[in-house]
């Protein structure tokens, strides 16, 4: 990897498209923390009895949790030292309030989103994706039904982010249907421009 290549990077697409995967591959390659604001999420709900409950709620339904709470996590996490080289978000931004606020907070640190990566994925190969991760991570919001809504909330509040991106020549499409090693070589090929 080319040292001018980007190291802010938000990971975009659907439940399902592998986002957790590949940011944990990238992690490793560039020395760059991934960051899953649902993994921050399931920790607090498991670890803080008094709101942990409440945040079940929006999780356990697939509903976003509000945008201040997840701002404030993401707000703090960047201010962390292991950060300062790059980072890689997953699963944050999740709509455009998220991602205007993102922009504005790195701008007071003076420092920008380079890139964002979009796993592009069709509905039905999602679906059976998130079949098989049920039976292996017995994650409550992936039961079926909850699955479903997990993808409408995705395309009515999130998709509006891909635009955001394309907009200003910060996105780069990824075709993610593929085995994960070949979505991963063809990440690297877009990231080394
Ligand atoms: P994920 O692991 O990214 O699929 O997220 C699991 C769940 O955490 C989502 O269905 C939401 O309830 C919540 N969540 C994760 N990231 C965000 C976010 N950026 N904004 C609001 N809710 C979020």
């Amino acid at each position: 990897m080319k040292s001018g290549a980007p190291r802010r990077l938000v990971l975009l697409g659907p439940p399902g498209s592998g986002k957790g995967t590949q940011a944990a591959r990238l992690s490793l390659e560039l020395g760059i923390p991934a960051i899953s604001t649902g993994d921050i999420l399931r920790a607090q709900q498991e670890a803080d009895t008094l709101h942990g409950g409440e945040l079940r709620r929006y999780l356990d339904r697939g509903e976003l949790v509000p945008d201040s709470l997840v701002i404030d996590i993401i707000r703090h996490r960047l201010q962390d030292p292991d950060t300062k080289n790059g980072f890689i978000l997953d699963g944050f931004p999740r709509n455009g309030g998220q991602g205007e606020a993102l922009d504005s907070m790195l701008e007071e640190l003076r420092r920008r989103i380079e890139a964002a990566i979009y796993l592009a994925i069709a509905a039905p190969a999602l679906v059976e994706r998130l079949r098989h991760r049920i039976a292996v991570e017995q994650r409550s919001d992936d039961r079926p039904e909850v699955v479903a809504h997990r993808i409408d909330v995705y395309l009515a509040q999130t998709t509006p982010l891909i635009e955001y991106y394309r907009r200003d020549g910060r996105l780069l499409e990824i075709a993610a249907e593929q085995a994960p090693d070949v979505v991963y070589g063809s990440i690297l090929k877009a990231l080394a421009g």
